[in-house]
């Protein structure tokens, strides 16, 4: 199967280091500077198949969202390729970028921090229609929009309203329309249903869903929700610390965790007559990205670690059926 995506080995990092009186220490009667980076995405390759739900999870600040942004763009990679339709489009230009921004769009957590509050409903959804389709006339702009909004349930009389007018669930709806609007093939949807009612998300999760089958289309789901990702993908890859541990299939993934930190995950999801006591507590807190661990970064919380696993960080190997793991533990054949 020819992929939509690749990413190739990607790294984020972000200085966070300030000026550069900010990064002066002063120790042993010695001043020096040290910059201060945060590790957001380390070395993470990945490929999107057209049309599936890949989705990524992992607790809060293991890069999930950092790695949506950076591959639509919305960051620069410190280092590999991402690749889409075969073209390599982590180095172009704004100019260079806008044919992609139709066909890659982007749904966020949030959607009221995400929708302009001055402007209309309808000029939130005809500004992007108008700059990337300059030849449609205002009559065809308008009929789009109609369309779309209907495809989402929102009714199009409520077009001249503001986004302050609507409920959380409403906003959603009109973000999603907004992605839709330019007909794009890939979406990165990152916790879209996260800061929604719980009575609201199996609607909007519903909606993505029937827009796939609709359109055709790919993707990329940032969640940390594991109940939902178990409902919706195909594949899913698993990340801690910014680092992939495990990448699968959805139903071989939580019939058959390898990771130990997939089986931490796996094992914190509520099941209706589940055994008590099947939970397994990890110990410690998540270090910081600021100073990653050397070795394999989950090795102060996992039971299974040992002295290799804090000296050498594990590759990710290619156990069959699409099954991808990045543990010694693992390739030992002690888990
Ligand atoms: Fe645990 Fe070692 Fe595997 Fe890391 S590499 S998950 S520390 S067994």
């Amino acid at each position: 199967m020819k992929n939509l995506l690749e990413i190739k080995g990607i790294d984020k990092h972000f200085d966070i280091s300030g000026s550069i009186l900010d990064q002066l220490k002063f120790a042993g009667g010695k001043v020096t500077r040290k910059k201060t980076v945060v590790k957001a995405v380390n070395d993470v390759s990945l490929d999107v198949h057209p049309g599936e739900t890949l989705a990524v999870v992992g607790e809060s600040g293991c890069g999930k969202s950092t790695l949506a942004r950076t591959v639509l763009g919305l960051y620069r990679p410190n280092r590999g390729e991402i690749i889409y339709r075969g073209e390599r489009i982590d180095r172009l230009s704004p100019s260079q970028m806008l044919p992609y921004r139709t066909r890659m769009q982007m749904v966020f957590q949030d959607p009221y921090a995400s929708l302009n509050p001055r402007m209309t409903v309808r000029q939130i959804l005809e500004e992007p229609v108008r700059f990337h389709n300059p030849s449609l006339s205002r009559g065809e702009v308008k009929e789009k929009v109609a369309e779309v909004m209907l495809q989402v349930g929102v009714d199009p009389v409520w077009a001249t309203n503001f986004p302050h007018e609507f409920s959380g669930g409403q906003r959603q709806r009109i973000s999603i329309a907004r992605a839709l609007v330019l007909d794009p093939e890939f979406i990165a949807a990152d916790e879209p249903i996260a800061a929604l009612d719980v009575s609201i998300q199996a609607q909007i999760l519903n909606l993505l869903m029937d827009a796939q089958e609709q359109r055709g289309l790919t993707y990329l789901f940032i969640s940390h929700d594991l109940s939902v990702v178990e409902h919706i993908s195909n594949r899913v890859a698993v990340m801690y610390l910014g680092c992939l541990c495990e990448l699968a299939p959805a139903g071989e993934l939580f019939s058959n965790p390898r990771h130990p930190y997939t089986r931490a995950l796996l094992s914190a999801i509520p099941r209706l007559g589940g055994q008590a006591g099947g939970h397994t507590r990890l110990s410690g807190d998540v270090p910081t990205p600021i100073n990653l661990p050397t070795g394999c970064v989950f090795h102060g919380r996992c039971p299974h670690a040992d002295e290799r696993c804090s000296r050498e960080i594990p590759a990710v190997m290619n156990l069959g059926g699409d099954v991808q793991v990045a543990c010694h533990g693992v390739e030992e054949g002690r888990i």
